[in-house]
């Protein structure tokens, strides 16, 4: 197993025809460290460069500054054979016209190592339950996107490896499937243990395969940590906004003689150097604020239910501002009902209103 360093590494790209203004800087003097054997899960929205990373760190792509490392050597001195990387894309690059086995055993067959291949599906398929058996003998083309990505995890998985990547493989597949597939690769991983990084958008599914969750925003790293670090202590407003299953809600303000007002509430005491009349934006999420007598009067404007979590996400018209509140499923509430809420203190969160860093 390896570790994998990345520092201060940059990667831009020219536009192809010339007439866009500017390069795309896709990776941003990034750097970050994965144990040998731990997986990190990069977490950010589309465009934000989660790609060019993982390319960067396959080697496929080389940073115009900065280095990539492997236990300590700069992967431009490995040689290719010898960098042991797999990758699991969206689409699962599988070569059509062969059934599952021979595309799960090429690589070993390259390397003339055919007689590994049986032990090797024996043991993915064990793991995988029944399902990889079933499939063995059938073509990509006979297989549904999940089957398929199943497929191409075993591949990659069928090699010696020191490193495997994974870019949102899973992204394709509809959400119960989704949740199997994600459980199944955790076991694999158990198994055959790697190096490996898992690029989604899908905070979810970060949660459910790592421990450890990089967030990413415009080719930079914004934050990493433990889901519940990441969500109860943002260091900004991008990450306070980006984590959480429900949208968190925003209220603009201002510093007075240190203490934080907005529009209809205030006087949270802040940090002691803020100057009077900054800007500063306080951030509570859904689960923070309740129904509760002797609340805030609100108008209730959208009742929505989620069954799964056994709650409902409702909004509520309180003098020109939205709260967005979450209150248990059999508390019933009409639409245009007036109510009574009440946020918790101690769990407000307030940024710079100019740069969106965490004030308090
Ligand atoms: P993500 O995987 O997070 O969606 P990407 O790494 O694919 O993001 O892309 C990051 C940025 O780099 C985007 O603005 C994208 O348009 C740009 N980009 C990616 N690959 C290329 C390329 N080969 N040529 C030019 N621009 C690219
Ligand atoms: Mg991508």
């Amino acid at each position: 197993m390896t570790t994998i360093a990345l520092e201060h590494v940059t990667k831009r790209f020219e536009p192809e025809d010339g007439r866009a203004a500017q390069s795309v800087t896709a990776v941003s003097d990034l750097s970050l460290k994965i144990a040998s054997g731990d997986m990190l899960a990069v977490l950010g929205p589309s465009g934000c460069g989660k790609s060019t990373l993982l390319r960067l760190v396959a080697g496929i792509l080389e940073p115009d500054s900065g280095t990539v490392s492997y236990d300590g050597v700069d992967l431009r001195e490995i040689p290719i054979r010898e960098r042991g990387v797999g990758m699991v894309f969206q689409e699962g690059a599988l070569i059509p016209h062969w059934e599952a086995r021979r595309n799960i055993g090429f690589f070993l067959k390259l390397r003339q190592r055919e007689r590994e291949v049986p032990e090797r599906l024996r043991r993915i398929a064990k793991i995988t339950g029944i399902g990889l058996d079933q499939l063995l003998d059938r073509r990509p083309p006979q297989l549904s996107g999940g089957e398929q990505q199943r497929v191409g995890i075993a591949r990659a998985l069928a090699r010696d490896l020191r490193v495997l990547l994974f870019d949102e493989p899973f992204a394709n597949l509809d959400a119960r499937y989704r949740a199997e597939a994600r459980v199944e690769l955790k076991r694999l991983l158990n198994t055959f243990p790697v190096t490996s990084i898992y690029v989604t958008h899908d905070q979810v599914e970060a949660v459910a395969l790592s421990h450890r969750i990089a967030v990413m925003r415009e080719g930079r790293l914004e934050q990493t940590g433990t889901y519940q670090q990441l969500y109860h202590n943002p260091v900004n407003l991008f990450v306070a906004s980006f984590i959480g299953a429900n949208p968190i809600n925003l209220f603009p303000g201002r510093v007075d003689d240190g203490r934080w007002y907005g529009k209809n509430f205030g006087g949270f005491a802040l940090r002691r150097d803020l100057p009077n009349g900054a800007q500063v934006i306080a951030a509570v999420r859904p689960e923070n604020i309740h129904l509760h007598s002797g609340g805030v009067y609100g108008v209730v404007d959208r009742v929505l239910p989620l069954f799964a979590e056994r709650c409902q996400l409702i909004t509520v018209h309180l003098a020109g501002e939205q709260w967005s509140l979450v209150a248990p499923l059999d508390q019933p509430v009409e639409i245009g009902a007036t109510v009574q809420c009440a946020l918790q203190p101690e769990a407000l969160l307030f940024f710079d209103a100019a740069t969106g860093q965490r004030i308090g």
